[in-house]
């Protein structure tokens, strides 16, 4: 099948892209890597009269530090700059994680982490990390900005907060804790170019021996990124020994809602669930205990022998 026509805009500025969405909204959709769209755009699930580009809009790219001490990730930052950048690998390490696993090394190059945010599926690998790293979202429009929190924003299968006159421009991490990290896990088919299954990332503060903070968040059991709070909730102002952890873990399968599907079915998956989250919240444990022993940025990706 071919795509239907449609007019195709490529401005040099954000001020430029937001006025075209603005006056062609709802017939107007972003281009980020294409990676989503163009299948959507051939198979002729969508059919646009106009198309902006927002490869040429240099401030939507790209990782920087914040003045607070977190990170600002632009939406059309690619899965292979993330995966290889030095900030995110010290400060989000599970964001880094699933952006590398993504795909293939073409995929990767193409796909950004705006255009896996929007298009908002159940198995979009970058979400769960932005979400336990309790990031918010900057929702831009010719209005203005608005900011929204990235736990909220998909709200079901394809389906965002986000108005269609609104453009996804920045990702923001708050700082992250001396002692706190974060891990990514994953179960795919096979190794390359293939739908995770499931997947469960953990997020965890320690303060002394106890644990101060912790998040989890599990991607295709649900019909969007589902947060995992009852299996945090068994770790809080606790010490994170091997039992609590995997009670953790078992109490997260709580939160899960998986279907049956080709890849898996429900109950296979509510076991990964509990594998996966175990194995996350292990390394994430380490990893936050050598930030706190104030660990290299080299030595916190290696994870757990
Ligand atoms: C072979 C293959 C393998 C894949 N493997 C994986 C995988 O392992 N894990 C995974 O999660 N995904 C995977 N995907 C899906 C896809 O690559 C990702 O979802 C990717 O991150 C989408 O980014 P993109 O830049 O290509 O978005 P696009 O296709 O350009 O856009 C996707 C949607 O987001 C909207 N959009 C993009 N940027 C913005 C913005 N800044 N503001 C508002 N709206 C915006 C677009 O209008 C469109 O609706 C795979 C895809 C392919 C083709």
């Amino acid at each position: 099948m071919r795509a239907a026509r449609f007019d195709y805009l490529e401005p040099r500025d954000l001020d430029e892209a937001l006025a075209a969405l603005s006056e062609h909204s709802p017939d107007a959709v972003a281009a980020a890597g294409g990676t989503d769209l163009l299948r959507d755009l051939r198979q002729q699930k969508r059919r646009p009269s106009l198309v902006i580009s927002l490869a040429r809009i240099p401030v939507l790219s790209g990782v920087r530090s914040a003045d607070d001490g977190g990170l600002l990730v632009g939406p059309m930052t690619t899965m292979a700059a993330l995966a290889s950048d030095p900030l995110v690998a010290d400060l989000a390490p599970a964001l880094a994680e699933a952006a590398g696993h993504m795909g293939s090394p073409q995929v990767r190059n193409r796909a950004t982490i705006g255009g896996n945010l929007c298009n908002a599926r159940p198995c979009a690998d970058t979400a769960p990390p932005v979400i336990v790293h309790g990031a918010r979202l900057q929702l831009s429009s010719k209005e203005g900005i608005r900011e929204v929190e990235a736990e909220s924003f998909i709200t079901g299968p394809g389906a965002t907060l986000r108005e269609p006159h609104e453009l996804l421009t920045a990702i923001q991490l708050p700082p992250s804790g001396v002692a706190a990290s974060s891990a990514f896990e994953t179960l795919t088919n096979r190794k390359a170019v293939e739908i995770t299954i499931t997947s469960a990332t953990a997020w965890l503060e320690l303060e002394g021996d106890l644990v101060k903070g912790a998040s989890i968040c599990l991607g295709s059991v649900g019909p969007r990124p589902m947060p995992g709070p009852s299996g945090a909730a068994v770790l809080l102002g606790v010490e994170p020994t091997p039992e609590r952890i995997a009670q953790a873990a078992s109490a997260t399968v709580l939160d899960a809602s998986p279907i049956d599907d080709f890849r898996g079915s429900a109950d296979y998956r509510r076991h990964l669930v509990e594998v996966l989250t175990r194995r996350a919240l292990t390394r994430a444990l380490a990893r936050a205990r050598r930030r706190a022993r104030g660990g290299d940025i080299a030595e916190a990706q290696g994870g757990v022998a």
